[in-house]
């Protein structure tokens, strides 16, 4: 039967996907593919956790919905509380969408809207990084830095700005160190605020830990502190997009634990749902949601299933799994695992640059020549031939690739479900092996 659905590429026809078991989605066929990233770092339960399923058929046969506007919600109200109960600093409240894109363009309304509270109304412009990924909605994806999901668009985004990354492996020059290049990288941010006159600047945004655009790229040690005082000195808001890192990903619950510094907002969606249920959230200062109550008392924002019951219980079994149960306590040595098993396979491969990453959130970044860092050219499209080369073994990872400061590169990421055994990520680690040697040998 031919397909209604527009879907990603139109240029094949996609498996049925029928079934999930574990590390594993079962296709009509019955072929079976093991889940490396959890799909785009969002499966980190697997795919057939019976509590989580069985929480969301509960809210949705007690409950399904009751609009926002009217009523609340206890499966809304407790995952709020525990959100935020687990976050660092002052980040008291939640704001509940459907998934990361709205969570960032929640985001950034809202710190638009506190400066307006707050009488500062010429605050309007926002700041992100190069090569840095917040979304596909037009907002999100004005604010974002990576480029070749923007250009298509560019006539219709909005013309904000972008600094550069903390990027060490291409970045960082020759013997400078991590302490150097952070203070060189905060002072960037600072002179970009200046010029743009830090009356007018709202929010700087960033990832943690940069998925999709440059492959589970962690900053320096102390590099977001740096930001975070240049940021103070302008008073300018901390946006921190914890979407694709975050939710236990890197080791800890929220991935700017390990930065030692506290954001004024904080965006998560992926993990939170363990792709269970469609949610995103936002959690914010008090400060925030303080000079709303006393200003205007609205925040001018919404959507239909905001707070949604069926997806807030969903995200609360999730969340219980991933606390209670002690799975995000288990992610660290996991990790260390699937980090050990990687240098073995990959550490001396002549086209692997680097391998890096927090957690069960690690990369590859795949070059030509290692010494020169080099990479493939892009008409090789190295990252799809690896994706293609992976399903071809039955597995499922998330290959990216793009252009930094007019270098290109292509990276891997793996991000398996946390319930992942040794025995697994052997065999993740093997699979990809294959699929990375078959996949160079084929480029020519
Ligand atoms: N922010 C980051 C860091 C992401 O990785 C993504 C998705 O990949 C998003 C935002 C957008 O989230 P969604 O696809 O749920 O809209």
């Amino acid at each position: 039967m031919a397909s209604h659905i527009l879907h990603r590429t139109t240029d094949r026809d996609l498996p049925v996907a029928v079934r999930g078991d574990g590390l594993y989605i079962v296709a009509a066929d019955g072929r079976r593919y093991l889940d490396a990233s959890g799909g785009p770092a969002v499966s980190c339960l697997g795919h057939s956790d019976a509590a989580v399923a069985e929480a969301v058929a509960d809210q949705a046969r007690r409950l399904a919905y009751a609009h926002t506007g009217f009523f609340t919600s206890e499966a809304a109200e407790e995952l709020a509380l525990r959100l935020t109960a687990a976050a660092p600093g002052d980040l008291d409240y939640a704001y509940l969408v459907s998934g990361g894109s709205e969570a960032n363009e929640a985001a950034l309304k809202l710190a638009r809207q506190y400066f307006l509270e707050k009488g500062e109304s010429a605050r309007h412009r926002f700041i992100a990084r190069r090569q840095s990924y917040h979304g596909n909605t037009i907002g999100a994806l004005s604010v974002g830095g990576n480029m070749a999901r923007r250009e298509p668009y560019r006539p219709i985004l909005m013309d904000w700005s972008h600094v550069s990354p903390c990027y060490g492996y291409r970045g960082q020059e020759e013997g400078e160190s991590d302490a150097a290049y952070g203070d060189r990288l905060a002072a960037e941010l600072d002179a970009e605020i200046r010029r743009l006159g830090p009356e007018s600047v709202a929010g700087f945004i960033a990832e943690p830990v940069v998925g999709a655009s440059l492959g589970a790229a962690p900053a320096v040690p102390g590099y977001f502190r740096k930001v975070r005082e240049v940021l103070d000195r302008h008073g300018v808001l901390l946006i921190l997009d914890e979407v694709m890192c975050g939710m236990g990903r890197c080791g800890s619950l929220y991935a700017c634990e390990q930065e030692d510094v506290v954001p004024d907002i904080l965006t998560c969606a992926k993990g939170l749902g363990a792709s269970y249920v469609s949610i995103g959230a936002m959690l914010l200062s008090r400060r925030i949601r303080d000079a709303i109550a006393a200003g205007s008392g609205a925040f001018q924002h919404g959507h239909t299933y905001l707070g949604h019951p069926v997806a807030a219980a969903g995200a609360l079994a999730v969340h219980r799994r991933l606390v209670d149960d002690g799975l995000v306590e288990g992610v660290a040595a996991k990790g260390a695992l699937l980090e050990r098993l990687l240098l073995e396979r990959f550490g001396n491969h002549p086209h692997v640059g680097e391998i890096r990453g927090r957690g069960l959130f690690l990369g590859l970044e795949l070059v030509r020549d290692r010494t020169t860092k080099a990479p493939f050219e892009p008409s090789v499209k190295l990252h799809q031939r690896i994706k293609r080369a992976a399903l071809e073994r039955d597995m499922i990872c998330y290959p990216g690739g793009g252009t930094i400061d007019g270098v290109r590169g292509d990276h891997v990421i793996l991000a398996p479900p946390f319930i992942a055994g040794d025995a697994d990520l052997s065999e993740i680690v093997g699979r990809l092996g294959e699929a990375v040697d078959a996949a160079i040998d084929g480029a020519g």
